[in-house]
């Protein structure tokens, strides 16, 4: 309500193709691509912390503030923000990718 922040939401599965590589892109989505690809890599390296950063510019001056990222506990899509510029967005679809390090199979019965 009333908010003019631009939100990105994104489903990776909608830029691989089907043996799971990624499709072409013009450059500047490949750059985003990248960075949501290292956001869902990081979100699932669940023993570190972020070291990502924002990589807007505001009034041309690189932002630059570590991302804070977490999990949306209804779907498990992933959510992040910039908490200084506010920049943020939504990715959805990254389980099974090639950046998914969870890895979480069920628990094998011992
Ligand atoms: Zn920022």
């Amino acid at each position: 309500m009333g908010r003019m922040i631009k939100s990105w939401i994104i489903d990776l599965r909608h830029f691989l193709l089907p043996d799971g590589k990624v499709a072409p892109l013009p450059p500047r989505a490949e750059r985003l691509f990248a960075y949501w690809t290292e956001i869902v890599s990081q979100a699932t390296q669940y023993d570190d912390p972020t070291t990502l950063r924002c990589r807007r510019r505001p009034g041309r001056k690189p932002c630059k503030s570590l991302l804070t990222i977490f999990f949306d506990a209804d779907n498990n899509d992933v959510l992040w923000f910039c908490p200084r510029c506010h920049d943020e967005g939504r990715i959805a679809g990254w389980e099974d990718t090639f950046w998914d390090n969870g890895g979480l199979e069920p628990e094998k019965p011992s």
